[in-house]
């Protein structure tokens, strides 16, 4: 397993659109999920897409478990997603690839999804609260989607600003 570089605004391979998982969930499928369960647990993170470090594949890593809980990490190949209601709520929402920027974005608070497991087992569930807002916002990834495209015109660019400005002080620092 390895820690990957993760992408961050305004790296344009984060508009991507990601492509479906071809033959399976194979040995080297299995192989990127560690390299992303690692990299999504050292940064800390709850949920990561493959295109956040570069691959633009249909997958998904998520652990929603809590600082005192056993890890529960969870896999989606080839995830589909089907809101059940019209109901939103509001989360405060985050993302690895716009670091330091927090905001509320609606979603439907129930969904069905369908995907692949670690094992390549077909797996149909239902998402509810965090779970839910979590495979919505990483299922959003897969299409080029970031979170802050919800928001408004001139806090989108406040966030990108920021994220910006971060990484020419971490560059800075790093020289
Ligand atoms: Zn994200």
């Amino acid at each position: 397993m390895a820690i990957r570089d993760i992408l961050t605004v305004p790296d344009p391979r984060l508009k991507e659109v990601s492509k479906p998982v071809e033959g399976g969930v194979t040995d080297e499928i299995r192989a990127l999920m560690d390299d992303m369960l690692e990299t999504m647990y050292a940064a800390p993170g709850i949920g990561l897409a493959a295109i956040q470090i570069g691959v633009p594949l249909r997958v998904i890593v998520m652990d929603l478990a809590k600082e005192d809980e056993e890890p529960a990490p969870r896999y989606f190949v080839n995830p589909e997603i089907l809101p059940l209601t019209e109901d939103t709520a509001p989360y405060e929402e985050g993302c690895l690839s716009v670091p330091e920027v927090y905001d509320e974005v609606e979603r439907p608070t129930e969904c069905r999804i369908r995907y692949l497991d670690y094992d390549g087992k077909e797996v149909e569930e239902v998402a509810t609260d965090l779970f839910a807002v979590c495979i919505q916002h990483e299922m959003d990834h897969l299409e080029g989607t970031l979170f802050i495209d919800y928001l408004s015109r001139l806090k989108r660019q406040r966030a990108v600003d920021k994220v910006k400005k971060a990484q020419r002080a971490k560059a800075r620092d790093a020289a």
